[in-house]
């Protein structure tokens, strides 16, 4: 499935009281929402649309996610949307999908049915059917009943032939600009066609909608959690590798690749929160690629894996068990270094160490172990 993305973004908000797309909804960033969601069904590459000025708001909303990038936004919606579309051109895209970020709860789904159905379509739209009777009323007074036969409420993201859209675009000569972008392909002749919408994919418009959401946004990501196990045997050496800082000392770790316990055990339980196998799944020892690697390099890739389908770590523990060296001098510089590597704030990374009062292997200062637990939310499945 193959496809581009527009996100606009670039709303100033007025009837929520304030830009929306940067709010927290279930805390996360609204527009990251979306940016996520189509990340996770695929997408090649996403414009996001911003208002002028907001550069800094948008990167921090979209910190850490691959394969978008900022565009300027214009005065009014349509505006914005061409602006999104001359910001794909040169990647020449096929299909592209337009979507209000004003809209946060969208799923892989309504993506796969979306780009399915421009096999067949210069326009494909997710829409419901209107349920609720319709009342005409004048001054709180009822003046009649409207038919509500063959009316849908029309949701977005909205999905196009390029090409189709941007000609679309160039030759709308409506005295307003059209609604919404399947407006400006119908009015060029072209054909759009229906795909079923979702109630979760409500717009945000009003500041109780918040609420609403709220309770629905669990229903979109799920949270699971992984933990890893490591040890590794101390051998005479220049210094210890522990979550990525070295640690001045008389002794080393053992190991095929740098033998850093800290990093390989929050490894395994990155990838354990993806159900993805294990360190050595991935980064065979029988290789000689990885003799000696610097295991940063395993983190970043369990962490990648994680991105690719759309998700978000959203925070890290680690327990270091030994007898020395000592930890603590090193603790800030641990979380420091593993926050860098994983893209998250300090706050969400926690680096602590324990000895077992002599006892065992630690006790004995054969070696270290590690354990570390991940949380990390997904697109539910
Ligand atoms: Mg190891």
């Amino acid at each position: 499935m193959s496809f581009h993305a527009v996100v606009v973004a670039a709303g100033s908000g007025s009837r929520a009281g304030g830009p929306k797309q940067w709010r927290l909804l279930a805390g996360k960033p609204v527009a990251r929402w979306s940016v996520e969601a189509l990340l996770d069904a695929g997408a090649e590459a996403v414009a996001v649309v911003i208002p002028a000025g907001a550069e800094a708001e948008a990167e921090a909303a979209l910190a850490g996610l691959p394969r978008w990038f900022p565009v300027r936004g214009g005065a009014q919606r349509a505006h914005s949307v061409r602006n999104g579309l001359d910001a794909l051109a040169d990647r020449a895209p096929e299909k592209v999908l337009v979507h209000d970020a004003a809209r946060p709860l969208l799923t892989r789904r309504v993506v796969e049915a979306l780009v399915k159905a421009l096999d067949e379509a210069d326009g494909a739209l997710p829409a419901l059917p209107v349920a609720d009777t319709l009342k005409r009323a004048a001054d709180g007074q009822v003046t009649g009943t409207a038919a509500r036969d063959g009316l849908y409420r029309a949701q977005t993201p909205q999905a196009f032939r390029f090409k189709a859209l941007v000609e679309a675009h160039a030759a709308w000569t409506g005295a307003e600009d059209p609604t919404d972008d399947a407006q400006a392909i119908e009015a060029a002749g072209g054909r759009v066609v229906l795909t079923p919408g979702d109630p979760r994919l409500m717009k945000l418009t009003y500041p109780e909608d918040f609420e609403m959401a709220e309770a629905l946004a669990g229903q979109v990501r799920e949270l699971r959690v992984g933990q890893g196990l490591d040890a590794h045997r101390f051998g005479p050496g220049d210094g210890v590798w522990l979550c990525g800082v070295k640690i001045a000392s008389d002794l080393m770790l053992i190991g095929h690749s740098d033998a850093d316990a800290g990093l390989h055990a929050l490894t395994d339980a990155v990838l354990g929160a993806i159900g993805e196998g294990d360190i050595g799944d991935h980064f065979p020892p029988t290789d000689p690629k990885w003799k000696g690697a610097s295991s940063d390099r395993f983190l970043e890739h369990a962490v990648g894996l994680v991105r690719a389908r759309g998700g978000r770590l959203v925070n890290v523990d680690v327990t270091l068990v030994c007898e020395r060296p000592k930890i603590k001098p090193h603790r800030e510089a641990m979380r420091a270094r593993l926050a860098e590597i994983m893209g998250l704030p300090l706050d969400a990374v926690s680096v602590k160490a324990t000895t077992l009062e002599k006892m065992g292997f630690t006790g004995r200062e054969e070696g270290l172990a590690a354990q570390a637990v991940a949380m990390v939310e997904l697109p539910r499945s």
